[in-house]
């Protein structure tokens, strides 16, 4: 038993002799390196270490102390779970020198396998699917905040009906199926915690997530927080009673387009990105007639998407114009937009009974900067065949990580596949990355042309499975 405690203890010293200041966060090789070691020491081994701690005194038990205050200062271990009763190393750890608030003794600290940032379609599938596969997963949302405009539950619940999810031949109104969602998740046993999130660390596995009352210590992180609309910000635009939002204003052409209020009517497209061109040509099957408005006398669009709205009869340009506010009445609806003219500052009133705001997206990805490979935009780089960011066991879904296609059910696809690559990793499976590769939870790196396998101690071997076979043959 004793040889035991002391095998464990040395395994942990023998650890720190590796270097505790490992991988560096975007550095996807120093950061394989640094995982590797935790993965293969990882969460189950902490009871090992408190125990080594508390009884074996002397020369051990003090570099076991040591090397626990370490790995408390490192946000590693909480104090809680390193320290034991009346030992030097608990009274070592309860005091205040630790630097930082996020790892202040008055936080929880949750330990969870799989964490989920963000409860719109995507990050409930992933609940969803991870609840279901009895890893017990924790969904992290925003609370509700009108001057953030964060809603728990994402964009659906700012949109009255939603008649293309499939499954709802009769339509559904955007909260009430996420509140369907949030049900099925809470069924196969999701954990809840609406709290904000305010510093993430994913240069080391388990990553830490910190919010005002809690450190959160997650094996498998899913990013599924989403992306907002940007607005323009002018009088008429916010959300109705305030203004004509969900009254005629609406920020989604695919999922407000083909209700009866836009039918036949006069509609307004502001923007001219892709995005503007796309929702215009979209809402001309229904609408009498479009208005793309863009600030100025060229298009950002890319020239095909450009030269199928200047076909489209529909589609009128009116350039070098901004929307300075946004008419109408609550009883009506939208009225007509105000204009004014960029380069001679005349104003004008055009009429029409719907305004698409098109010009562009953000994705929630602030916390995340400087962490995570993104793109230019801010949206999440992932593998085009899994969810896989750039950092082993962080996979992101959704909106934030799709500037494209962005609809509930595609949100939802891809929450399924963020838990299943999940599953995938905690059960020691390989999971496709961004640079083609496949990597383990032990660290090790599949080619991308499946001939080599990178071990996490470095060691390359041929990943030639049938000729080892025939040979022991
Ligand atoms: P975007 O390319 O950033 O275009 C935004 C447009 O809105 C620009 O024309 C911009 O004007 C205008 N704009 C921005 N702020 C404004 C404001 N305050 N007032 C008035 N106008 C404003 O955004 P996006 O069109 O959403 O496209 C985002 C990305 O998704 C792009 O990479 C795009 O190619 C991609 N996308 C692809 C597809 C597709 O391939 N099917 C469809 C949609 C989107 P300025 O031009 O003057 O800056």
């Amino acid at each position: 038993m004793l040889s035991q405690k002391r095998g464990r203890t040395a395994r942990w010293i023998r650890i720190l002799g590796h270097g505790i200041g490992w991988g560096l966060p975007g550095s996807t090789n120093s950061y394989a390196n640094s995982y590797t070691i935790r993965a293969t020491e990882n969460a189950n081994r902490f009871p090992a270490i408190q125990y080594a701690a508390a009884s074996e005194p002397g020369d051990l038990g003090t570099q076991a102390s040591r090397l626990l205050m370490c790995f408390v200062a490192r946000g590693v271990l909480s104090r809680r779970d390193a320290c034991v009763p009346n030992d030097p190393v608990a009274t070592a750890l309860g005091s205040d020198t630790m630097e930082g608030d996020q790892y202040s003794l008055a936080k929880q600290e949750l330990r969870r396998q799989v964490v989920i940032i963000g409860s719109g379609p995507a990050g409930l599938t992933a609940a969803i699917y991870t609840g279901r596969a009895n890893l017990g997963p924790l969904l992290i949302d925003a609370p509700s905040d009108a001057e953030k405009q964060t809603t728990p539950g994402g964009q659906l619940m700012i949109t009255t009906e939603v008649e293309n999810y499939p499954g709802f031949s009769q339509g559904v109104q955007g909260p009430d199926l996420m509140v369907e969602f949030r049900k099925q998740a809470e069924r196969f046993g999701t954990e809840f915690l609406e709290e904000w999130i305010t510093h993430v660390d994913l240069s080391e596995r388990p990553f830490t997530l910190v919010t005002d009352d809690s450190i959160i210590k997650a094996e498998t992180l899913i990013i599924a927080s989403g992306a907002s609309a940007k607005w323009l910000g002018v009088p008429g635009e916010a959300k109705t009673p305030k203004g004509f939002g969900g009254n005629g204003v609406s920020a989604c052409a695919t999922c407000d387009g083909p209700l009866p209020a836009f039918r036949n009517k006069r509609l307004v497209v502001v923007g001219g990105g892709d995005t503007a061109m796309e929702e215009a040509t979209f809402l001309t099957r229904y609408a009498a007639r479009v208005y793309v408005v863009h600030r100025r006398d060229k298009l950002r669009a890319s020239k095909i998407m450009q030269e199928k709205a200047f076909r489209n009869e529909k589609i009128e340009f009116i350039w070098d114009a901004e929307v300075a506010g946004i008419l109408g009445t609550q009883e009506h609806g939208v009225t007509g937009v105000r204009i004014r003219n960029t380069v001679d500052e005349e104003h004008f009133t055009l009429d029409c009974e719907g305004v698409f705001i098109a010009i562009g997206h953000k994705p929630n990805t602030d916390l995340f900067k400087g962490q995570i490979e993104m793109d230019e935009v801010g949206y999440i780089k992932t593998s085009h065949r899994t969810t896989a960011t750039n950092i082993p066991g962080v996979f992101a879904c959704g909106d934030v990580q799709d500037s494209v296609y962005r609809q509930a059910v595609t949100a939802a696809g891809t929450g399924c596949m963020s838990a299943l690559d999940a599953e995938r990793f905690l059960d020691h499976l390989p999971v496709a990355m961004p640079t083609g590769e496949e990597v383990t939870i032990e660290g090790e790196h599949i080619s991308p042309d499946h001939l080599k396998i990178i071990r996490a101690n470095g060691e390359v071997v041929m990943n030639e499975p049938e000729v080892a076979f025939a040979e022991e043959k």
